[in-house]
């Protein structure tokens, strides 16, 4: 077994590590970011929509080589096709090329010093008194020790890692969408408009989306829970009524249950869908992937700096991160379970009101008024309220 020794040791090869390496490395630390797939960005396992805010977050211009669309805003469908509009400010956004912008961040992240090795599968790690201090890792069949003064665990929904170090990063059946995407050719939609549909037909427990990569292409896709039937099968269906080339599928899971309740430990620290920074209404991970990432990186480059990672000094990452998006994943986590204990009728009646509204100035007695007739949705809210 040969051996390796580093400070930082990432796992994970996406955004939230190909991030969390960058700004570790930026700070100073000697850091090697650690791929379990021959390369990275693939396969791709997302729709790829973001906010301006994921540019701001990374101190980079939302250039051409990876932004298939500029998005204005979305419409809303409701099981019974009745739909409402979102735009305005708040709802501009973009549809990456995912494949193009996580290997973008990765050569950002070498570029500031980040080793990076490729098809190398972390199996377990090193821990002395309680404390992580490395990684073993299989690199084309062979064992690798890799000593480090602390680890990120950036990997995925089906993280293994953080657990290993003893936290509790169990994601339960029920808190995971199963999603199912084609990429698309030849679709007639609006390359700067996003379309939502919700129903029990159409994705029990979810929505379904269709996302525009440009005037050709689109994502089209759909993420369900609670349902024996598969989440490629409703898009099977889903697919029928559109006149479209599939060119790729898309398969994966995205967790909705809210971060993790602890998200360090002695010598680690875990971060993106790997902690369920994930948002638990929209699915959407990336902009929370790549600010916990930061967040990570930073406090791993001090760590290094001032010689500790104990537990107690890690905490400060978790400190940061409550306090920056903490709040609004709560929020999200408590609309979704508003959302959660909605029928098709309610959806439809709550369209209905939407369809009258300038979504972004909806006053509060309208809304209200609009409740008091509906005593059914009333009740929901006062039972999850
Ligand atoms: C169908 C679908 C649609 C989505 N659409 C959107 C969207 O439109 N907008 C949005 O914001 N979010 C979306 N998401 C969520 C978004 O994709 C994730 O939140 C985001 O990719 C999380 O990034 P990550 O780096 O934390 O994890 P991942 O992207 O899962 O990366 C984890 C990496 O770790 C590697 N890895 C795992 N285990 C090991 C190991 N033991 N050793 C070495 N490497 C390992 C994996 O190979 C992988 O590359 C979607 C998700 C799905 C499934």
């Amino acid at each position: 077994m040969s051996k390796m020794k580093y400070d930082v040791v990432v796992v994970g090869g996406r955004i939230a590590g190909s991030v969390s390496s960058l700004f570790a490395s930026r700070g100073g630390a000697d850091v090697l970011m650690i791929e379990k797939r021959q390369e990275i960005g693939t396969p791709v396992q997302c729709a790829e929509g973001t906010t301006p805010a994921t540019f701001e977050t990374l101190e980079m211009k939302p250039s051409k080589r990876f932004v298939a669309s500029k998005i204005d805003g979305a419409d809303v469908h409701a099981p019974d096709g009745r739909k409402f509009q979102i735009a305005g400010e708040n709802s501009k956004g973009y549809i990456l090329e995912r494949k193009i912008f996580d290997k973008d961040l990765a050569v950002e992240s070498a570029k500031s010093g980040t080793d990076i090795m490729m098809k190398t599968t972390v199996k377990d790690l090193i821990i002395r008194d309680g404390k992580v201090c490395g990684v073993v890792a299989e690199h084309m069949g062979k064992s690798v020790e890799i000593e480090a003064d602390l680890v990120i665990a950036a990997d995925g929904v089906e993280s293994r890692v953080a657990k290993m170090a003893g936290l509790n990063t169990t994601k339960l059946p029920g808190d995971i969408y199963s999603c199912a995407q084609y990429e698309v050719v030849g679709l007639n939609t609006p390359p700067n408009w996003l379309k939502f549909y919700f129903g029990e037909e159409i994705a029990p427990g979810g929505y379904a989306w269709i996302f525009p990569k440009g005037k050709h292409r689109a994502n089209v896709g759909l993420g369900i829970r609670g349902s024996n039937k598969t989440a490629y099968s409703y898009l099977q269906k889903f697919m029928s009524q559109f006149s479209a080339t599939p060119v790729e599928l898309k398969v994966g899971g995205v967790p909705l249950s809210g971060v993790v309740s602890k998200t360090f430990t002695d010598g680690l620290m875990v971060v993106g869908d790997a902690a369920g920074q994930v948002d638990p209404i929209t699915g959407g991970g990336i902009h929370l992937a790549a600010a916990c990432g930061r967040m990570a990186g930073e406090v791993a480059a001090e760590a290094v700096e001032v010689g500790d990672s104990s537990s107690k000094f890690l905490k400060k990452y978790e400190d940061i991160w409550s306090e920056k998006i903490g709040g609004n994943l709560e929020t999200s986590l408590k609309y979704r379970r508003i959302l959660d204990k909605l029928t098709d009728k309610d959806i439809n009646i709550i369209v209905e009101f939407l369809e009258t509204q300038d979504f972004e100035a909806i006053s509060k007695l309208a809304a209200l008024k609009f409740m008091g007739k509906h005593p059914n949705l009333l009740k929901v809210l006062k039972e999850i309220l």
